[in-house]
């Protein structure tokens, strides 16, 4: 019932889209591929029976903490959320410290999210067992980038003539402080996606044009016209120690997508976002709820599959050393 695909899986973590080869990436969806089927029947494997996954969240999610939490009771695992404010941390106590104590306690996995770049791979390497990033600071969100192009994978199809190779996604926002819009550039130029950043150019500066296969637009009508998904991010105020643009209701009248700019799309583009939605800021509600474009809860719920996918693979990942 459960792919064979772990066998080529070598990674005991998953820290960054960077480290993966396009098909490492390309396992991960086959292995979605076969969960995704089963979560209607709501039966529960046995994939990771017998062990114990730790939510260590220490920045606020929902739909990450949750989806990891069902992805990984739906494989068998106990799971156990632990929450920065009702942690020792704020007694004083290191991360290292905390996760060595966590491991101590018999724990199989440690899903963390942390407000430093770079907290999960120094994790992955303190630790013995599979350290997974559900997102560093601005840097980066491996798994919302999987579940991103796993959808627009779903929703352009496999084969010739169809798939998402060579296909325009313009990601438009707050790309300078977003980890979902970091992760997504490695992710969709490794599967060879046309990407184009849009925003101010205070949130999306011109260097971001260094990574093959990325341009950066700052005229919106430019960046919009013929794409075939946008990918639409909130503004991180909670990252930015000063003002990037004179107010919320000149970023939404220059940058905001609406019905009217909605029309430079192509006829068949669909809508993202990796949520929480700003409604009325980066998108008008209609079009977040518009079912024949949006495919914001679509992407939700491959969350599960997705996320269950690098769960399996990492806990029965071949003990080869892995690829450089
Ligand atoms: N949920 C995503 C993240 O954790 C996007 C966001 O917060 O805007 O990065």
């Amino acid at each position: 019932m459960i792919a064979a695909t772990a066998a080529e899986w070598t990674r005991k973590d998953l820290t960054a889209i960077e480290e993966l080869s396009p098909s490492e990436i390309g396992a991960v969806f086959a292995q979605a591929d076969v969960f995704k089927p089963l979560l209607e029947s709501r039966e529960k494997l046995v994939s990771l029976h017998g062990q114990t996954l730790v939510n260590l969240f220490l920045e606020p999610s929902t739909r990450t903490r949750t989806a990891f939490e069902v992805s990984a009771k739906r494989l068998g695992a106990d799971v156990i959320s632990i929450s920065g404010n009702a942690s020792s941390l704020v007694k004083g106590e290191t991360l290292r410290d905390t996760a060595l104590n966590i491991r101590a306690l018999n724990a199989d996995m440690i899903v963390m999210r942390h407000s430093a770049a770079g907290a999960a791979a120094y994790l992955a390497r303190v630790l013995d067992i599979p350290v997974i990033n559900a997102g560093d600071g601005a840097h980066a969100h491996p798994t919302q980038a999987l579940l991103d192009a796993y959808t627009l994978r779903e929703r352009f199809g496999v084969g010739p003539g169809r798939g998402i190779e060579g296909r325009r996604v313009t990601i438009l926002g707050d790309i300078l402080f977003s980890r979902v819009a970091r992760s997504n550039i490695h992710c969709l130029t490794k599967l060879g996606v046309r990407v184009t950043l849009a925003g101010p150019p205070t949130l999306v500066p011109g260097t971001f044009a260094m990574f093959p296969g990325v341009r950066v637009v700052h005229d919106l009508n430019v960046a919009l016209e013929g794409a075939d998904a946008v990918m639409l991010l909130r503004i991180q105020h909670e990252r930015q120690t000063t003002t990037h643009f004179p107010s919320l209701g000149e970023y939404t009248s220059m940058f905001g997508l609406n019905r009217e700019r909605m029309g430079l799309l192509a006829p068949h583009a669909i809508i993202m976002h990796p949520g929480p939605i700003n409604r009325g800021v980066e998108v008008e509600s209609e079009i977040a709820d518009d079912p024949a474009r949006s495919v914001i809860l679509a992407q939700v719920n491959n969350g599960i599959a997705v996320r269950m996918g690098v769960l399996h693979l990492c806990a029965h990942r071949s003990r080869r050393q892995p690829e450089q």
